[in-house]
């Protein structure tokens, strides 16, 4: 199995694509909008579960795996997506060189010894006599078994070198423990302690599950701080990560939504009383990044706040008080301006809920589950909050009273993105102060806000490089034969030896009302790859055979596998590169061909399975390409036919 097959067999497509991609289902596959074309009309991006590969039938007329996916989304190349997905698919790669693999190497070690760590402590709250507080603790918080093993929940000893005694005897260095923020060093006096003593942990793992670090409860009554987290390291970054994220990933995509707390707890009460689609923010702002992360399973986002959380307080705080004010408080959670921002840029629904005084998630699940999901259906629009919040308190006969408070919202309203929503928001506001729209519009603002927020707001969008361009072609299937696969190869193997030929089988494919042979239709990623190097020399001059070794250092040790393999085929015995070109192109017709049949008996076949669901969406796309399809087999098949005369004409003429 090459290396691209032994990754695409560990991970699921689905996954991959709906990150960013919303899909629904339709029959045993999946549809949703294109992400590379533009369209809001109809969903004509599909995902094969069975065979993993997806198509857009639109725009774009064009499918692929899971690699040809990754490598539009990100504009990557060949290499970076093979490393993103290796490591995603937990397949080692063989490291390019003696450094990348050093650097590599030490990175495995660094996770090999967090996810040992969370093992340790786990045990230890599970079997160590000087747990018992740690037990009683979590007992009093009602988890259950099946939930502690699932978030590992542990315990730090009560010791100033319990956790380096046992890490060192395992061969662990100080200095790694040290990267991993388990050991705490004052250089000043020269002494290494452990970072977390009596402490419960929870180990904080990334969206695929890797542990990064550590929450560390107090289990002392007086203890501060009551959590402790891993300091910053090079996995660890608190701006970037979300707690819970790899255990309710799955349940966000279906829920079509992300409830997002502020505690740990809260996290694992909830994933215990069957609310799965919860992640907690790690005691930061919430940060674009997190949403970003977020964002590759839902667009909707529920902010569950504690009534008395500093978040809730300093929303008042920020409409009460002169906006100088919140400029200067850096520890503001919940940051109305920010989170306009963030659902203008990211094309997000982001809700607000407050929870009942004096309860938070945690408490409120634990003491009736039924409450939870009302709670989160109550959640408002971030402006519509913010309007309520400051209008609740509010002396409608104190006129400055209602300036100050129309002062604070309206750059809020100002910077939503859609018109429409803007509109909305000038009426309800006038409807709160019970003042007339028009004047609501002619009041002065105080000066530009600066600081804090501003330093969110005024940061450019990152804009999505996709590195693809629709090219209106229609190269249709991606389906797989053997066959199909050994036509591949040899196009490549001779193109590789004899880089004219590119252009000679690219020129016989237009000459007959064909499209030039183009990275689409490869199956495998790694010709895929091939066919876009072989490209860029052609484009300049293209290498000799004679400089194969130059070859390996281009394409890197991933595609030098296959590469190696392609030059060991057997040249054709027909070195008339003329010839050889004409039985090239018959080639290319015919795993087209093969391609398009196969589409169109997939075709077919959903166009059943969406009429007996009743799924008129998928049904017109489905049905508009059985009338496209059979046109795109005669045309490939005059172009056949046009050929064939051709060969044997020529073969005629030659005798
Ligand atoms: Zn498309």
């Amino acid at each position: 199995m090459s290396v691209t097959q032994e990754i695409k067999s560990r991970l699921d497509i689905m996954d991959v694509v709906s990150e960013s991609v919303s899909l629904r289902k339709s029959g045993r596959n999946y549809a949703g909008f294109c992400p590379f074309h533009t369209n809001s009309r109809t969903p004509a991006f599909f995902v094969f579960p069975d065979t993993q590969t997806w198509r857009c039938f639109g725009a774009c007329a064009e499918g692929g795996d899971v690699f040809s996916f990754i490598m539009k989304r990100e504009g990557w190349e060949f290499k970076e997506t093979l490393q993103h997905l290796a490591q995603r698919a937990g397949v080692e790669l063989e490291a390019f060189t003696p450094e990348e693999k050093k650097r590599r190497s030490h990175a495995d070690k660094l996770t090999d010894l967090l996810a040992a760590a969370a093992d340790y402590f786990h045990q230890l709250f599970l079997h160590a006599p000087q747990a018992k507080q740690a037990r009683q603790y979590v007992h009093g918080r009602a988890l259950a078994e099946p939930t502690i093993a699932a978030f590992k929940i542990g315990y730090a000893l009560d010791s100033w070198d319990a956790c380096r005694t046992h890490f060192n005897a395992q061969g662990y260095s100080d200095q790694e423990l040290i990267e991993v923020g388990l050991l705490t060093e004052n250089e000043e006096k020269g002494s290494r302690y452990d970072r977390f003593r009596n402490r419960l942990m929870i180990p904080i793992r990334d969206g695929d599950g890797r542990t990064v670090g550590f929450g560390a409860r107090t289990l002392d009554k007086e203890g501060l701080p009551k959590y402790l987290n891993s300091p910053q390291t090079p996995v660890f970054d608190k701006s970037h990560l979300l707690f819970g994220l790899d255990t309710g990933k799955r349940d966000i995509r279906e829920a079509r939504q992300a409830v997002i707390v502020e505690g740990y707890m809260d996290v694992i009460q909830a994933w215990q009383g069957g609310f799965r689609n919860v992640v907690a923010q790690m005691g930061t702002a919430l940060t674009e990044a997190q949403l970003n992360q977020l964002k590759r399973y839902t667009k909707r986002f529920v902010l569950a706040l504690d009534a008395d959380a500093a978040g809730a307080k300093a929303t008042l705080r920020s409409l009460q008080v002169a906006r100088e004010t919140l400029d200067r408080d850096v520890d503001v959670k919940f940051d109305a301006y920010g989170l306009v921002h963030h659902e203008g840029r990211l094309q997000a629904d982001i809700r607000i809920v407050t929870m009942p005084a004096g309860e938070d998630p945690d408490s409120i699940i634990r003491d009736d589950p039924g409450r939870w999901p009302q709670l989160v259906a109550q959640a408002k629009p971030v402006v519509a909050y913010v309007i309520d919040v400051a209008t609740q308190a509010l002396d409608m006969s104190d006129a400055k009273a209602k300036t100050a408070v129309a002062q604070q919202v309206i750059p809020l309203i100002k910077d939503i993105a859609d018109p429409i929503e803007r509109d909305h928001y000038w009426q309800e506001l006038a409807r709160a102060l019970h003042v007339d729209e028009r004047a609501l519009r002619q009041i002065r603002l105080p000066e530009k806000p600066t600081s804090a927020r501003s330093t969110t707001a005024a940061k450019p969008a990152k804009k999505r490089v996709n590195g693809w361009t629709a090219v209106p072609r229609k190269v249709l299937a991606n389906g797989h034969t053997v066959a199909a696969s050994m036509k591949q190869s040899d196009y490549l193997g001779q193109c590789l030896q004899r880089p004219r030929l590119i252009h000679l089988v690219n020129e016989r494919l237009v000459r007959c009302g064909q499209t030039a042979v183009a990275e689409a239709d490869f199956h495998d990623p790694e010709d895929r790859a091939i066919l876009r190097h072989m490209h860029q020399w052609a484009a300049a001059g293209g290498p000799a055979v004679a400089v194969i070794e130059d070859l390996w250092d281009i394409l890197g040790d991933a595609l030098t596998v296959r590469a190696q393999f392609l030059l060991s085929l057997p040249l054709a015995p027909d070195a008339e590169l003329e010839r050889l070109a004409d039985t090239l192109v018959l080639s290319v017709l015919d795993w087209r061909l093969e391609k398009v049949r196969q589409l169109l008996n997939e075709v077919k076949q959903f166009i059943k399975e969406s009429q007996m669901e009743n799924d008129q969406d998928a049904l017109a796309v489905y049905q508009q390409q059985l009338r496209e399809l059979p046109l795109t087999v005669l045309q490939i098949n005059k172009a056949r036919n046009a050929m064939s005369a051709a060969n044997r004409r020529r073969a005629t003429d030659m005798t």
